[in-house]
């Protein structure tokens, strides 16, 4: 069937390279370039979508709504729940595909981020269906609540973790009734595609689920102004937020965002060292392009030395190299121009009098696109490198002195989106992770080691406006928990939310 279509032949795999509207492959006369971060060399040229695309696939999605809506929860579910069989059944087709595409370690995709996939559908199959309409009495008045879909829904998503975050997203508003128009980003572009397969095999009406390839500013931003749009997602930078949120506000369409990170990593006297030590390294997995990045190492000051030595043992340990491999820990970044952003911010460091006290430099003795795992020991807090996001393999180091120092530290960016604190002390964990004194604060505890082999993880690690405090509830089981040496840009999902 493919053969029909433009399909570029990707990691063993035929990936279609064209939009997916309508329940039909469609072309563009334009396309654009997709490289491998493994190489830097071009893995295909896929359809650049723009106004005549974006105006096709909301209208796909404005005929297949009502049907869609009809079917309630119950008949969606039945798709939902078929689709992630087959991404159960495809795990490694899609795991080769986005490894190639975007470099996340592949065993880390094989084990657990391609499945998560499957899960977040059958997630959120099971969460629509279990919603119960609210009936009530008052004044002599009968209430009733229910829940409605509001139509098409646009989805855009950032190029780390594409396919997770394109199903997570798309997840919960299949299963609420919203038809939807995902927009993967022009740098990860393939695994999406493949979706697009698995969705017409899974038997999805045509116009349900649609996908748009292309530039942000280009289709991405034609189908956040498109009238017919009821509802926009976003997962990406805050800069593109404030682009979107301004096309959302003018058609007066609820406008979802969950941004970047700068999440701090609290490391007090009293916590397993070691544990938290082999964490901080473990940061620069996937090259540091994971939005729950604990890139801020915030450790108290009578712990340093020791600390540090813990640190730089673990970061020796790592091997940069090619995703596919297993001895791989470090993948390289994903474009060209993401290295020379993750350089500007180091070079601007330097320059600032903030001291790099490890890497500061590209690799290409392993490859084009490598930096080596960066340390930084700003000059200040305001330091540019501390209160932005980089996104790449560099870490902050700073001390605290005392708990409320710490928490100050914890809360003086802008990004609430998470953080992580290691202690011996369930109780100063709890203070800290309500923020102590005020404002946003650390979302997830790592204690030192329970009878049970429990470990409390964040229960919401989405961003958050300041002032607003992240919970610290969701209480995993040992087998669900992180390993705490690895990251792989995943967080907890928590379906009751
Ligand atoms: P980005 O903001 O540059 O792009 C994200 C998406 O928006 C892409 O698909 C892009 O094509 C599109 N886009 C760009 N301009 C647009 C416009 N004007 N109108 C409509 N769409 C537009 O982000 P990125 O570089 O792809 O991803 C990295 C960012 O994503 C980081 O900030 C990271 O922290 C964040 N992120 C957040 C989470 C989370 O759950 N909070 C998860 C992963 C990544």
């Amino acid at each position: 069937m493919l053969s029909r279509h433009a399909v570029a032949h990707v990691a063993g795999v035929d990936v279609s390279t064209e939009h997916f509207i309508g329940g039909e492959r469609v072309g563009s006369d334009a396309t654009f370039v997709d490289l491998s971060p493994i190489d830097a060399q071009p893995l295909a040229e896929v359809a650049r979508g723009g106004d005549r695309e974006a105006a096709l696939a909301v209208a796909a999605a404005r005929e297949a709504f009502p049907a869609w809506a009809a079917l309630g929860a119950a008949g969606r579910a039945q798709h939902l729940r078929r689709l992630a069989d087959l991404i159960d059944a495809n795990v490694e087709r899609l795991a080769a595909v986005e490894c190639a595409d975007m470099a996340m370690l592949l065993r880390s995709l094989e084990a657990r981020v391609i499945p998560r996939g499957a899960r977040n559908f059958r997630a959120y199959a099971d969460l629509a269906a279990a919603y119960e309409e609210r009936v009530w009495e008052s004044n002599g008045t009968r209430n009733r609540v229910i829940r409605m879909p509001s139509g098409p829904a646009v989805v855009i998503t950032p190029w780390n973790a594409p396919f997770m975050l394109s199903t997570w997203k798309t997840a919960p508003a299949l299963a609420a009734g919203c038809t939807v128009i995902l927009k993967p980003a022009e740098w990860s572009p393939l695994s999406c595609s493949l979706l697009c397969d698995l969705v017409a095999e899974a038997g999805f009406p045509p116009g349900v689920f649609n996908v748009v390839q292309g530039i942000g500013e280009e289709v991405g931003a034609a189908l956040t102004r498109d009238p017919g749009v009821r509802r926009i997602s976003f997962t990406g930078s805050p800069e593109t937020a404030v682009h979107i949120g301004t096309a959302a506000a003018r058609n007066i369409v609820p406008f979802t965002g969950e941004l970047g990170g700068k999440g701090p990593l609290l490391v007090f006297a009293d916590a397993d060292l070691e544990a938290a030590a082999r964490r901080a390294a473990g940061q620069y997995d996937d090259a540091g392009q994971v939005c729950l990045a604990g890139t801020r190492l915030l450790v108290e000051g009578a712990i340093e030395d020791e600390f540090l030595e813990l640190f730089d043992r673990f970061t020796d340990g790592h091997v940069l190299g090619d995703p596919r491999d297993d001895a791989t820990t470090v993948s390289p970044l994903i474009h060209p121009d993401h290295l020379a952003r993750v350089e500007g911010f180091v070079e601007r460091a330097r320059a600032n009098g903030d001291e790099i006290v490890r890497g500061g430099r590209r690799r290409e003795d392993v490859g084009p696109l490598f930096y080596d795992p960066t340390l930084v020991l700003p000059r200040s807090n305001d330091s540019e490198i501390v209160q932005h996001e980089v996104f790449g393999p560099v870490l902050t180091f700073q001390t605290f002195a005392d708990e409320d120092e710490a928490v100050a530290l914890a809360n003086s960016t802008s990004y609430g989106l998470s953080g992580v604190v290691y202690t011996g002390s369930e109780r100063r964990a709890e203070r800290v992770g309500r923020g102590g004194s005020g404002g946003h604060a650390v979302g997830q505890h790592v204690p030192r080691a329970r009878p049970d082999g429990a470990v409390r993880r964040g229960g919401d690690l989405r961003h958050r406006p300041r002032g607003r405090r992240l919970r610290t509830r969701l209480l995993l089981r040992p087998e669900d928990a992180p390993d705490p040496g690895r990251h792989d840009g995943v967080s907890a999902v928590d379906p009751s939310r």
